[in-house]
């Protein structure tokens, strides 16, 4: 078995590989070579949470579980407050192949999985980046959807706007004019990622104009909200897995509102295998809930262990 440090991965997936790894693993779900297991995810109290999100991809070989959580009081300790490691299985024999470090992967992968969104489903001539959250994930998320649109500026809204500032030093070193703006002013955006942990919608509707694309990040877990659903009930909605969607996404409010049913929600990777059509006109309101699988963490920790046997830093170990 192997095993890959969280120190080494930096060094071992761009963020370009992480977008292809997860790009193929949804197009593989669509075609049915590959499918998410039901996902655990725990309330431990005071806000923790833990699970294992896991999968199997026919295709691309992989069988495994991202096991991890969200600790919100780390920050304070000086680490972050997403913890995983990934775990991957040989898919005919069940003997555990590697250990992998999963922080930066799950940033990567969770960026990835919002640019391809972004891709996808925005208009191409997107000129605005409107960001709802700050906290560690953001920075990514903006430097993926700087990669597949050609920003002119960023504007942004955090709940606690003395987190802005480092948000707004990513915006800076991507050569992009940086606002902090009330949430009113969304309504300039071509593209909105929503990447908090939100317990009650900060985005509501009339906050959003017609044509825009949403990537709603933040809600991976029963409770989050980070959108009003009459915005889900006005866009046309697309997700990384339906069954995640409409119980620990976004949807889960529309849908219990009974604003959206789960027959409406277009799985990404049914347009990435040119199985659903994407944006239809300039005018529609698109709306990515992405609710992150475990597919999307096989797939990068699998890209990672490649790497990391072809440059010697993976560690073996008998077990
Ligand atoms: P973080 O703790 O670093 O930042 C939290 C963010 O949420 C900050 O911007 C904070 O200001 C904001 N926030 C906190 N309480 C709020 C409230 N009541 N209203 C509005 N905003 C509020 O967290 P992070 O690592 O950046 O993760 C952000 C969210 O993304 C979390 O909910 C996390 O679980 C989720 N996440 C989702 C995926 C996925 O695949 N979908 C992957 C990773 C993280």
């Amino acid at each position: 078995m192997l095993i890959v440090p969280e120190s080494e991965i930096a060094g071992l997936i761009t963020p370009e590989a992480a977008y292809r790894a997860v790009e193929a693993t949804f197009a593989a779900t669509a075609r049915g070579d590959a499918y998410n297991f039901p996902v655990v995810r725990e309330a431990l109290g005071e806000g923790r949470q833990y699970g294992f999100k896991s999968g199997l991809d026919r295709t691309g070989n992989l069988l495994g579980v991202k096991a991890g959580g969200y600790f919100p009081g780390n920050a304070a300790k000086g680490i972050i407050n997403h913890q995983s490691t990934v775990y991957l299985f040989d898919p005919d024999t069940g003997i555990p192949t590697a250990m992998v470090g999963g922080g930066l992967l799950t940033a990567l992968r969770t960026a990835a999985a919002s640019a391809i969104s972004i891709d996808r489903l925005a208009r191409k001539d997107a000129k605005v980046l409107g960001m709802v959250g700050a906290g560690h994930q953001a920075g990514f998320q903006l430097r993926a959807a700087a990669k597949v649109r050609a920003f002119e500026r960023v504007i942004a809204w955090n709940l606690h706007p003395d987190m802005l500032p480092k948000l707004g030093a990513v915006a800076a070193e991507l050569g992009l004019p940086f606002e902090a703006v009330a949430l009113e002013r969304m309504v300039e955006a071509d593209v909105i990622v929503t990447i908090t942990s939100s317990p009650a919608a900060s985005l509501l509707d009339r906050h959003v104009r017609s044509g825009t694309h949403l990537a709603c990040m933040g809600t991976d877990t029963k409770g989050k909200q980070e959108v009003e659903p009459a915005l889900l009930a006005r866009a046309r909605v697309f997700t990384d897995e339906v069954a995640q969607s409409v119980s620990i996404g976004e949807a889960q409010h529309a849908v219990a509102a009974g604003l959206l049913r789960e027959a409406e929600i277009t799985p990404i990777g049914a347009v990435i295998a040119g199985l659903a059509p994407g944006r239809r006109s300039d005018e529609e309101i698109t709306l990515f809930d992405g609710t992150g699988v475990g597919l999307q963490d096989l797939a990068v920790a699998a890209e990672a262990v490649r790497q990391a046997v072809a440059r010697g830093v993976a560690v073996s170990v008998t077990i």
